[in-house]
């Protein structure tokens, strides 16, 4: 510990590891179950509900993957007889005889007895007979019978995020609409008599309500459904009815922002206990963000953030974006998110605490990213947020240069 008061515990309790804090309030996520039916339209970035499996062996029959003409190979390099074309899209199957050639085109099925395709570009046509100019390889641009799979085949398991490309192949498997899970239901409370909407015009007093703007987006990219958003003030009767309806009102995660700090207005810790919220931990050695409030009362999480942009904003990612992953079933959800490998492109320390600094990411000659932390006045600076990719982490003590090797968290 050094003399910094911000290296001491917080209101006496000793700072819980980052990774413990995350361990604790992941032991206490329980997964949503239940579905809901999206047209596949929607349901980029929901949780898939159940497997999804080829409806049929795709494709179904041997089709062409060139346009050119299906032959028998075993006829060699001798010229064929042209007997009428099938183009994608025609039903039935027709038949190729020995000596017989059929103009086939990309996507249609490969005639009965046919086994290659030779390509336009493959050979030439002289009156009805086509001559090819080589011998053909068997199977050469056939597309077989269920070479994609076979019916039954799992393309995509339970418990994954959907995205454009997954529910390209859940089209091809026709399952439209699509079971995912419900998306956990999340109340936002900002707190701060100073705090006003960021779409009023702020005294010099003041400061616009940005992390509630913030949270609410944040938890939208880590799947959760904002159903209660509201700004309070520092008043403990206004904070308690505020919290009690939220965590009346079903959700499975309340987020608070401010009022959980060492100030004369920081209610927060007390309402929580009033209203029979159970504590998990109350400050966390990381920086920004060590004031953060964790508790549950029934099958709520609540998790005060603290009220600086920046310590909330890296709390949520940190800390309540993992629960909220793991709430809406998605699978193989770590503690911690995951820390890539980049190269430093600036100067950044950390004291005693692991510390978190927004960055933007560059190119590098050395292959790795390079991560650049984003001019920072302190934990208070919001600025720092604009045209951040990524989370600089360093351990505690760190002091890196540009060109050192160094971890970072992608956002979004
Ligand atoms: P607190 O954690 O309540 O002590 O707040 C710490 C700092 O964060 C204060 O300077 C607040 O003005 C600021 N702050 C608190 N809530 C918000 C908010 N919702 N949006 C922007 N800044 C905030
Ligand atoms: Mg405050």
């Amino acid at each position: 510990m050094t003399d910094d008061p911000r290296d001491q515990g917080h209101r006496g309790h000793r700072l819980l590891p980052l990774e413990q804090a995350a361990r604790l309030l992941l032991a206490e996520v329980r997964p949503l179950s239940g579905e809901e039916f999206l047209p596949l339209a929607q349901a980029v970035g929901r949780v898939l509900a159940r497997p999804v499996a080829l409806d049929r062996p795709e494709p179904p029959v041997p089709r062409s993957a060139m346009d050119g003409y299906a032959v028998r190979s075993g006829d060699g390099a001798d010229p064929r007889r042209l007997r009428g074309a099938v183009h994608a899209g025609t039903p039935g199957r027709a038949e190729v005889g020995a000596g017989e050639a059929v103009a086939v085109m990309t996507g249609g099925t490969v005639p009965a007895g046919a086994d290659a395709v030779v390509p336009v570009e493959r050979a030439r046509l002289d009156g009805e007979l086509l001559r090819l100019d080589e011998p053909p390889e068997p199977g050469r641009h056939v597309r077989a019978a269920g070479e994609m799979g076979p019916t039954g085949r799992v393309l995509l398991e339970p418990g994954r995020r959907l995205r454009p490309e997954d529910l390209a192949a859940a089209a091809g498997c026709g399952l439209d609409p699509i079971p995912v899970r419900p998306r956990p239901r999340c109340a936002v409370l900002s707190t701060g008599d100073e705090v006003v909407p960021w779409t009023e015009r702020p005294e010099p007093h003041q400061v616009r309500d940005g992390n509630r703007l913030a949270s609410i987006l944040q938890l939208a990219r880590a799947g959760g459904e904002v159903v209660l958003d509201r700004h309070l003030p520092d008043r403990p009767e206004d904070l308690r009815a505020a919290a009690a309806e939220a965590l009346a009102g079903g959700i499975d995660l309340l987020i608070t922002i401010g009022g959980v700090s060492m100030g004369e207005k920081d209610h927060l810790p007390e309402v929580f206990a009033d209203l029979g919220v159970e504590r998990l931990f109350h400050g966390v050695s990381v920086q920004p963000g060590k004031p953060v409030w964790a508790g549950r009362r029934g099958p709520a999480l609540v998790l005060g953030l603290p009220g600086n942009p920046l310590s909330s904003f890296v709390i949520l990612e940190l800390l309540a974006a993992p629960v909220l992953r793991r709430l809406g079933g998605e699978t193989g959800v770590p503690e911690l998110p995951v820390f890539e490998a980049g190269r430093c492109l600036g100067e950044a320390a950390a004291k005693k605490r692991p510390r978190f600094l927004t960055a933007s990411l560059e190119p590098s000659a050395a292959g790795l990213p390079g991560v650049r932390p984003r001019p920072q006045q302190g934990s208070g600076d919001w600025t720092a947020l604009a045209e951040a990719d990524a989370l600089l982490a360093l351990p505690p003590g760190a002091r890196v240069r540009p060109g050192d090797p160094v971890e970072f968290l992608r956002l979004g």
